[in-house]
């Protein structure tokens, strides 16, 4: 029972918006017309991560100052604290008095999870309740994927929950009283300074994104998210924003379904040329929509089992690279100095902006645990401190996937040099990132080791010396490291831990949603299991069947798009 002389708490973590925030609605209502307010924790220990990066920081920064805006707007008073959370929390209840404390809850890092245990345990001491929320389509306790896109579509298409401005009536004295640290940048908090050209970050700009992908980029979404010459502005954009929640994945699938049903009301009256446009845009949706789904898929899997972010999904798998990181090797890959010039323009761009689309992010990680027979933690490490977007559940899943660990996926080990060829042709990406390349005929700029020597004089780049001889040769490395696969993934232990993986984390496909309901959509998927099942073996990048899909049977299952 709540006491309503007491504020009500409500600790914002990766949720920092005013729109659609459950929590911050609960603690409205249980304060019943009595005060609340919102703290948020500068937690020297996430800070301190190693995934943590001072572009989150800024980023962080941002989402902060516009939420408090908006707070004052409801009359909540935004506190904010610097230290371990059980600390200041206790800090805080002795300060209020508050009994409730209300969070959404969160699929975080080990040290998130470890602190959210301290904070239940300190509460049940304390005798403060706390209530916490789901904010996304992640189940917390789920005793079965079967059923869970269910669950997920349930959510998305429930209505949004907005604090009802008349509810509240501002503060008690006590709280505007209370000390508050402010909203700290990199400077105040000791860190280095963001140098990255990166998205702004906030509620409002959450919003213009949205907006601008919804009305006129995201027509381009289909057929324009694989090359990064026209990746940054055919996809969303939306990741970091869905990461620190500064917008709620269902006011997002809300929204694209409302254009989706706008444009579907268009068809039936456009024009044949209209037509092949309104397809193309539905298409994206569709795209898009789907891979709103993926996000929650995959953080589940780290909801369900923390342990992947460390440990192998598949256990088989263990031993495979643990024992011989080659820190050269690392270095160079981090440095983007690797001699495969889209590699190393992949991740020269990504230290600068803090994004990269999903099939360069692939074709990185790809490079580094296939052709470089590195293990995916340190490189998932240093991606995850770079991404401005960097979600524990889709990261590691997507680290594991990549890197052959699941024991449930495809094995795609892309080749540097055709990808670069079909999804950079002149080369132009490549230059924008490796400027000691600018003037290497385009007939060498994909594979710069083969220039003759005096082309290299011409050029102005001397392999070696301005730009580096490949650091090993992708073929070779490549057919070693199937064959260390293949042992593991033919071992008959292997194959059937392999399907208690699948049980645990595989997606099902019993989804209802709005695709399957519509005809325009179904047939749309219907043409494009054509297109597949027609579409030619791929050539010189090599697509490997692991021991048992998520979906046996299902050839679409597996899609070459980090699909789950
Ligand atoms: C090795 C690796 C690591 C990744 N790490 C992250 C991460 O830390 N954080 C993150 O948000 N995404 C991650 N992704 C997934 C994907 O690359 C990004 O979500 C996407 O590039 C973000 O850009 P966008 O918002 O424009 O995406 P869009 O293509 O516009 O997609 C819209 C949203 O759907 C979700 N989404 C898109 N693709 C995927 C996917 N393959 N799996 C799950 N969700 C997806 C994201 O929330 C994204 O914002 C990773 C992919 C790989 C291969």
């Amino acid at each position: 029972m709540v006491d309503h002389a007491l504020p009500v708490c409500v600790w914002l973590k990766r949720d920092l918006r005013a729109a659609d925030h459950p929590a911050l609605a609960e603690a409205v209502a249980q304060a019943r017309g009595g005060a609340v307010f919102a703290v948020f924790l500068y937690e020297p220990e996430v800070l301190g991560q190693p995934e943590w990066d001072a572009s989150h920081t800024e980023f962080q920064r941002e989402c902060l100052a516009d939420l408090e805006a908006a707070l004052g707007r409801l009359g909540i008073r935004l506190v904010t604290r610097r230290g371990e959370a059980v600390a200041m929390l206790d800090e805080l209840r002795r300060e209020t008095g508050f009994r409730l404390l209300v969070a959404h809850e969160e699929t975080g890092t080990g040290v998130t999870y470890a602190r959210d245990r301290r904070v239940r345990r300190w509460a049940r001491e304390a005798g403060v309740e706390f209530l916490e929320l789901p904010q996304t389509g992640v189940v917390r306790r789920l005793a079965s994927r079967n059923g869970w896109n269910r669950l997920w579509e349930r959510r998305m298409e429930a209505p949004q929950v907005n604090v009802p401005r008349s509810t509240c009536r501002g503060g008690h004295a006590s709280l505007a009283r209370l000390a508050t640290a402010g909203i700290l940048g990199c400077r105040d908090l000791g860190q280095p300074t963001d140098t990255k050209d990166r998205q702004p970050g906030g509620e409002r700009a959450a919003s213009d994104v949205l907006d601008d992908f919804l009305a006129r980029r995201g027509r381009h979404y289909s057929g324009g998210i694989s090359s990064p010459l026209s990746a940054s502005t055919s996809c969303s954009r939306l990741s970091p924003y869905l990461a620190f929640g500064a917008v709620s994945m269902r006011s997002v699938w809300q929204a694209s379904e409302a254009r989706r049903q706008e444009l579907q009301a268009s068809l039936l009256t456009a024009s044949q040329r209209d037509r092949a446009d309104l397809k193309a845009w539905q298409r994206s949706l569709k795209g898009v929509q789907s891979r709103l789904h993926w996000h929650c898929h995959f953080m589940q899997k780290l909801e369900d089992e923390p342990a992947i972010e460390f440990h192998n999904m598949l256990r088989a798998a263990d031993g495979l690279r643990e024992t011989e990181v080659c820190l050269e090797r690392l270095a160079a890959w981090q440095a983007g100095r690797t001699g495969y010039p889209l590699v190393d323009a992949c991740l020269r761009s990504l230290v600068a902006t803090g994004w990269l689309t999903f099939r360069m992010r692939a074709l990185v990680v790809s490079f580094a645990s296939y052709s470089l027979w590195l293990h995916w933690r340190p490189t998932g490490l240093f991606l995850a401190r770079h991404f401005l977007d960097f979600e524990p559940g889709i990261h590691w899943s997507q680290l594991q996937m990549q890197s052959g660990t699941t024991g449930i996926n495809t094995l795609r080990i892309y080749n540097p040099t055709k990808q670069a060829i079909e999804q950079d042709p002149r080369g132009v990406f490549i230059r924008r990132w490796l400027p000691e390349l600018a003037d290497v005929p385009p007939a060498y700029v994909h594979m710069p080791w083969t220039m003759p020597a005096d082309v290299q004089g011409t050029a102005g780049c001397m392999i070696g010396r301005d730009y580096p001889a490949p650091l090993v040769d992708h073929t070779l490395a490549v057919r070693e490291a199937k064959r260390r696969l293949a042992v593991v993934r033919n071992a008959p232990e292997a194959r059937s831990e392999a399907r208690g993986v699948a049980e645990r984390h595989g997606s099902r496909h019993d989804r209802r949603g709005a695709m399957q309901q519509d005809p325009v959509r179904r047939s749309l998927t219907r043409e494009t299991t054509r297109r597949r099942t027609a579409a030619p073996q791929h050539d010189s990048q090599q697509w490997l069947p692991f021991a048992a899909p998520e979906s046996p049977g299902d050839p679409t299952a597996l899609g070459d798009d980090g699909s789950p």
